[in-house]
This record gives structure tokens, C-alpha cells and sequence, in this order.
């Protein structure tokens, strides 16, 4: 039997050229990567004696959990994801729990993953299995170098995130995250709860900067003056300094929506592209090899 991938980036990489090739040969089109139909293949073609059988959308997963991937009779698999009604959260949900099964079901618990929304959409764990899953699910979901292909040199914007998460069939705050990861530029994700901040995100290029040594404090709200409570929905504008940054104005690119009765923020801050490095923090310190610092699996970050 030949080896199996032993990361969630080459299982990704490994499924996603199996994918390609199927779709030259039928010439149809690659996105958006129908997920459950490859949970159900590729498991039966890699581990035909067990497999995953079924994946289903269900209505009574308790409150809070996503998705799950459960043991059944024969030594077979389900993944039960919750019916969201937003078909992006969905594919990304399944593809999470398609990791699980592909690198974790030898140390899955008794009854199996049981995946929270915190767990399926929160950046900011540390490197764990549900890191891994949600790497992995965003990987499947939105190849790298298609990804490169659609951007090319657009600016970052409401439409451009729309477009991708269209494309991929992904939510938007999916497809900012995935943004993020090859992102050369100074920017994070903040998310917040109703108005407070949950948890936040960066890309590389912010984590060398001094911007990133003075954040907010991730206890506070949400500035007032932020767009999520003047504009709603979703749209773009140029803070002035003082509002997510003390010293720098900050492009905020955001959208809300409402789950599971809680008001979900979801704000992409764009810091200007220059900022003074403070080489005398820890956190630039890590970051003493330039080439190697920015660098994304092997890409040098390109957008
Ligand atoms: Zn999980």
C-alpha cells in the first residue's frame, strides 16, 4: 500500500490533483470542489474497508455543534454536518470533519467528533486537530494556485472576497482567512461576538510589524466608529488613526450576520503597507530570516 499523506497540506495538495485530473479528463469544471462527493470517493478508493458511507445534513445536532464524523456498524464513517442554510459553511464544515477522518479517526473519542462553531471557525487555536481540519478544509476549498489566478493584482475588496467565496462555494470570512494566509501585506481578521472581540487573525506580513506588538486589547469592543455599526451588511472605508489602530489609519473591509441568536462581526483591517519595525521585539525576532519568514508552504506570499 502506498504511503498516505501525514499533513492536512498533503492530503490537500494530494486530493486536490486526484480532483484535476478527473475533471481534465471529463473536461468539466474543478470549482467548487463538490466535498461530499469526495469524502465518499476517495475514502472508499484509499480505505475501501473503511470508508465513509454517508454524509448528511441533519436539523438535530445540538446547538452549537456543526458538524460531527461519527463511527458506524462495519467499521464505516459518517459525517453529519448542521443544515446552516448557507451552503459555504456547509462545504467547509464537511471538509473539517473530512480531515478528521483522514488524519485523527485512530484517537477519535468513542462517539466520535463533535465539532463546535467556535471550533470549525475560530484561526486562532493553537496547532491542534481543529487548526489542522480548518487548514485542511481551506486548502481542499481553495487551492493556492488558483486562488493566485483569481486574484492576480486586484485589490483586496468586498467584491473581489464575494467573488472568490462564490467561486469556491466558501463563506466570507472563509475566504478572508484564506486571503490572509498568502498575504504579504499588513492585515488581520478581527471577529466579534455581539460587538466584542472574540478572536483575531494575522498575516505574516502584520505579524513583523510593530502594529501587531500594540493591538487592542482582544477584550474590548468593537470601536464604535467601525463601519459594522454605521453601514451594516457589508462594505469598505478608510478609518482615520485612532479607531483599530493609535497611529495608523486602517482600511476595514466588513460584514455581520446573525447566529444562533448572537451578532457575528467579522472585520478585515488592512494596515498601510509601511511600518517601523521594532527589532527589538520577540515577535520580530522570530522573523529574523526574511526569505523564510515570508514564505507560505513553499510559495513566497504573492498577494
Ligand atoms: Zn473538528
Amino acid at each position: 500500500m502506498t504511503e498516505m499523506p501525514n499533513t492536512p497540506e498533503k492530503w490537500a495538495i494530494q486530493l486536490t490533483k486526484a480532483i484535476n485530473q478527473i475533471h481534465k479528463l471529463h473536461g468539466t469544471e474543478q470549482f467548487p470542489v463538490n466535498v461530499r462527493e469526495v469524502a465518499l470517493e476517495f475514502s472508499k478508493q484509499y480505505y475501501p474497508t473503511s470508508r465513509i458511507s454517508d454524509v448528511v445534513k441533519s436539523d438535530s445536532l445540538s446547538r452549537g455543534i456543526e458538524g460531527t464524523l461519527q463511527p458506524g456498524d462495519n467499521n464505516e464513517w459518517a459525517i453529519i454536518y448542521r443544515a446552516t442554510g448557507c451552503q459555504g459553511r456547509d462545504n467547509f464544515t464537511v471538509a473539517h470533519e473530512l480531515l478528521h477522518y483522514l488524519l485523527h479517526r485512530d484517537v477519535a473519542p468513542k462517539d466520535g467528533f463533535f465539532c463546535s462553531t467556535e471550533k470549525v471557525e475560530n484561526w486562532q487555536f493553537p496547532i491542534d486537530i481543529e487548526r489542522e481540519a480548518n487548514r485542511f478544509a481551506a486548502f481542499l476549498l481553495m487551492p493556492f494556485d488558483d486562488f493566485r489566478t483569481q486574484i492576480g493584482n486586484i485589490p483586496i475588496s468586498l467584491e473581489l472576497i464575494d467573488h472568490l467565496a462564490n467561486r469556491y462555494q466558501v463563506s466570507r470570512t472563509a475566504t478572508m482567512l484564506r486571503w490572509l494566509e498568502g498575504c504579504a501585506k499588513r492585515a488581520k481578521l478581527v471577529y466579534s461576538i455581539d460587538d466584542h472581540i472574540s478572536w483575531h487573525y494575522c498575516s505574516k506580513g502584520l505579524l513583523k510589524s510593530s502594529a501587531y506588538k500594540n493591538p487592542k486589547k482582544v477584550t474590548l469592543p468593537v470601536p464604535e466608529q467601525s463601519l459594522i455599526y454605521t453601514m451594516g451588511g457589508g462594505s469598505s472605508i478608510l478609518h482615520p488613526l485612532g479607531v483599530w489602530a493609535e497611529e495608523e489609519e486602517v482600511q476595514e473591509i466588513s460584514f455581520s450576520y446573525v447566529n444562533n441568536g448572537l451578532k457575528i462581526g467579522v472585520h478585515l483591517l488592512i494596515y498601510p503597507d509601511e511600518a517601523i519595525i521594532d527589532n527589538s521585539s520577540p515577535l520580530c525576532r522570530i522573523f529574523d530570516n526574511d526569505d523564510e519568514s515570508m514564505m507560505f508552504d513553499g510559495h513566497k506570499l504573492k498577494w
